[in-house]
């Protein structure tokens, strides 16, 4: 507790799963946090006293500039918005890549864009890329739109890193294993048919967890808390992996 103390962090996604459990631990932590979602009803439930919630599609670069401007200079930016596109490359689509491109990478060059500057004016801040291990770091079946789309969330975040890494900004990425999710429980039911049973799709997700068991968002938020933190001033550029051993 009070690692964030005196921070103001804007993450996207917060509406539910990692990003709403990260909100919540931003602002546990001490910071003031502006949680934005496209949900807007969803993301109602978690405004508090130092989670003030806002309405915003991030495949809208103008409404992403408008935002910036109104939350004013952050020291955190937790980016999170993603979506899983399931399929081997055969079956994917150009619309589905661009979609997934769009969503999962060109809004962080959005989010990026907008809040950089003004933590280069104040010579300070952290960026917090949600990648995956289904990235550069491993490849998953049925994940080919997704792997490539989060291996360049990792490309971005190196480079994004190394651009400014005398001017006092860090950049890491977050790479989770499968972790409990309400989008989790969508791709387990759309696997359902094929793997026999809802029973039987869950277990083959919890099976590729070396440890046995799914993570949980409150795992994903205590690690951005940290490396939100002052206390993580030495890391940047990383993929930091938390994945319960699916990368063993
Ligand atoms: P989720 O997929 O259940 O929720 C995603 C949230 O994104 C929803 O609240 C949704 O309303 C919001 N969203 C969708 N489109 C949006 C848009 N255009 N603008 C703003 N918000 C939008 O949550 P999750 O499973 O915790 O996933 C969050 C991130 O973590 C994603 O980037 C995902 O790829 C990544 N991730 C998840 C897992 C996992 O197993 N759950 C593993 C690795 C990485």
């Amino acid at each position: 507790p009070g690692q964030l103390v005196g921070k103001r962090a804007f993450v996207t996604a917060a509406a539910q799963g990692i990003g709403r459990a990260t909100a919540l631990a931003f602002a546990e932590a001490g910071a003031e946090v502006i949680a934005t979602d496209i949900n807007e009803a969803r993301l109602a439930g978690i405004a508090s006293e130092r989670v003030r919630t806002a309405k915003l599609d991030v495949l809208d670069r103008a409404a992403v500039l408008a935002a910036a401007e109104a939350a004013g200079p952050v020291d955190i930016l937790f980016n999170c918005a993603g979506f899983v596109h399931q399929g081997n490359i055969l079956e994917a689509t150009e619309e589905e890549f661009t979609f997934a491109f769009d969503l999962n990478v060109r809004s962080m060059m959005r989010t990026i864009q907008a809040f950089l500057p003004s933590m280069l004016e104040r010579r300070g801040g952290v960026i917090l890329n949600v990648a995956s291990v289904a990235s550069s770091v491993k490849g998953l079946p049925n994940r080919a739109i997704y792997g490539t789309s989060k291996a360049a969330v990792i490309g971005l975040t190196k480079s994004v890193a190394t651009d400014f890494v005398r001017q006092g900004v860090r950049c890491n990425a977050i790479c989770p294993g499968t972790v409990e999710s309400p989008s989790l429980q969508d791709r387990i039911a759309a696997n359902a048919e094929a793997a026999g049973g809802l029973e039987a799709a869950r277990a083959a997700f919890v099976a590729r967890q070396a440890m046995g068991r799914l993570g949980r968002p409150e795992e994903i938020a205590a690690l951005a808390v940290y490396l939100a933190s002052d206390a993580a001033e030495f890391i940047t550029g990383q993929a930091v992996l938390i994945d319960g051993g699916i990368s063993l």
